[in-house]
């Protein structure tokens, strides 16, 4: 039977455009349906505008840190609708982007919801479209833990479209985009406070890191509500503007705007997966293999919607290695190992590899551990700034399993270690390597004397 396209991805966002663009470079005749906006969560609502959001939040404090060097800087005020209008002029720039790309790359693309009628066909805005192979990259959505008053909560894709900063925010979470954006709002002047039920923000991460996170949060003024969950939210009675949060530990919070960051699910909902016959796990993902294939043959899934690992670079590979695999004669499958990650926390976090906590669970571990204080904060004596490097080395291999930092441009120095981690990196040679002075990332090679060693019986929790 002759289909209309070899592939056709539902979602434009970054997987599903990276999927299509390959595909189509390959050879194939691809098409891609985006209902909402282009470039998906990253772009719109998402890794991009929430980076914006860090770089503008940085500012304020540069200013007052100036001081130390002998600039006389007033701090001055945060334009917040100037801001977050070149914001959205650089977001429409980079949808445009995004067309364009797929343009030249001879996709053709829907501007609407694609759903299944059949396990070949599709129907788009009113058409019907049939293919050889379809690929679901629909991402996922946040989701509101389920408290009374939570429809008085925003999500995180509200607090990029704010007509005002709220001068006090509540955050409900611990993982990533609660920690991001209490950063952020604090680094803008907000009061904020951050309520998450462990003991500890950023559940699986590096304990450690963790501690020494939340420790820089507090020293910096943030309001870190641990142990507990909201137990109800509710309009202030007398401003309707502004929200009372009321916590399990009896706490109540008058706040002007509340956040909930409780997690994403997979935007699996009005696809007609069942007219497919597309499975789902139990968590409610659509299910795949390690090479992104459903348990119909030629049907996929990438990205969030599988809920694997729900970064966007995860999602580019995953995507590209579909397209190279169905129609480049380059089967292959995207790694889920050693991805290193950031949180754009303030100061930012980077990790790739196995915490302490995971990797004594293989055997006994040399940590080298080293806190200080970084060279421009001995002059401005800003607090919260303190700095973590930390490596978790196999003892037996002397092979670094897990490299860790708390610290300004943590991310940065974290892409090139994945390097060395990826290529199986021995703690000698982190040694052999040359430091480069004076800067945070010399740490990261000229750590000698071991901070301890680490056993499954010594386990932190
Ligand atoms: P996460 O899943 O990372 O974190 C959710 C948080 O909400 C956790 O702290 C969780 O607590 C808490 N939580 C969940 N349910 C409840 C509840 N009912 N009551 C109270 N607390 C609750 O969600 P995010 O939205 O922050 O991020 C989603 C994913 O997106 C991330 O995991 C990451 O993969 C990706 N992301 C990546 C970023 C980056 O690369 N910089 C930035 C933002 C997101 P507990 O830990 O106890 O379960």
């Amino acid at each position: 039977m002759a289909y209309d396209f070899d592939l056709f991805v539902i979602g434009g966002g970054s997987g599903g455009t990276r999927c299509a663009r390959i595909a189509a470079g390959h050879g194939a005749r691809v098409g891609v349906a985006e209902e909402r906006f282009w470039g998906g969560t990253c772009v719109n609502v998402g890794c991009v505008p929430k980076k914006l959001m860090v770089q503008a939040a940085e500012y304020g404090a540069w200013a007052e840190d100036a001081r130390g060097f002998g600039w006389d800087m007033p701090r001055g005020h945060h334009d917040w609708p100037r801001f977050i209008a070149a914001k959205d002029r650089e977001i429409d720039r980079l949808q445009g982007v995004y067309r364009t790309l797929l343009g030249k790359a001879g996709v053709t693309t829907f501007e609407a919801r694609a759903t299944f009628l059949d396990p070949h066909t599709l129907e788009i805005g009113g058409k019907r479209v049939t293919a050889a192979n379809i690929v679901i990259a629909t991402g996922s959505t946040p989701h509101k833990a389920d408290i009374p008053g939570a429809e008085l909560a925003g999500i995180t894709d509200d607090l990029f479209y704010l007509p005002q900063r709220p001068a006090r925010l509540a955050i409900v979470g611990g993982g990533y985009s609660a920690v991001e954006f209490a950063s952020i709002f604090a680094g803008l002047g907000s009061e904020v406070h951050l309520i998450y039920r462990q003991p500890l923000p950023l559940r699986g991460f590096d304990h450690e890191l963790r501690q020494a996170l939340a420790e820089n949060l507090l020293a910096q003024g943030l309001h870190l509500h641990r142990g507990v969950i909201p137990t109800h939210i509710a309009l202030d009675g007398v401003c309707d503007a502004q929200r009372r949060v009321h916590l399990s530990d009896t706490t109540e919070l008058a706040v002007d705007y509340v956040i909930m960051t409780t997690g994403r699910i997979p935007n699996v909902a009005s696809l007609g997966l069942d007219r497919a016959g597309v499975a789902l796990n139990a968590q409610g993902a659509v299910a795949v293999d390690a090479g992104s294939r459903t348990n119909v043959a030629h049907v996929y899934a990438i990205g969030d919607v599988t809920d694997r690992l729900n970064l966007t670079p995860v999602a580019i590979a995953e995507g590209h290695a579909l397209a190279d695999t169905l129609f480049g004669g380059q089967p292959r499958e995207a790694s889920h190992e050693n991805v290193p990650t950031a949180v754009f926390s303030s100061p930012p976090l980077a990790t790739v590899g196995l915490t302490e906590e995971e990797a004594i669970r293989r055997g006994p571990m040399d940590i080298y551990v080293t806190r200080f204080t970084p060279m421009r904060h001995t002059l401005t004596g800003r607090h919260g700034r303190r700095a973590l490097i930390k490596l978790v080395v196999d003892q037996k291999s002397q092979k670094v399993l897990g490299a860790h930092m708390l610290g300004e441009d943590a991310a940065e120095i974290m892409q090139g270690i994945g390097i060395a981690l990826r290529m199986g990196a021995t703690k000698q040679d982190f040694d052999r390597t040359i430091g480069i002075h004076p800067t945070a990332a010399e740490e990261f090679v000229t750590m000698r004397t071991r901070t301890r060693v680490a056993a499954a019986a010594e386990a932190a929790e």
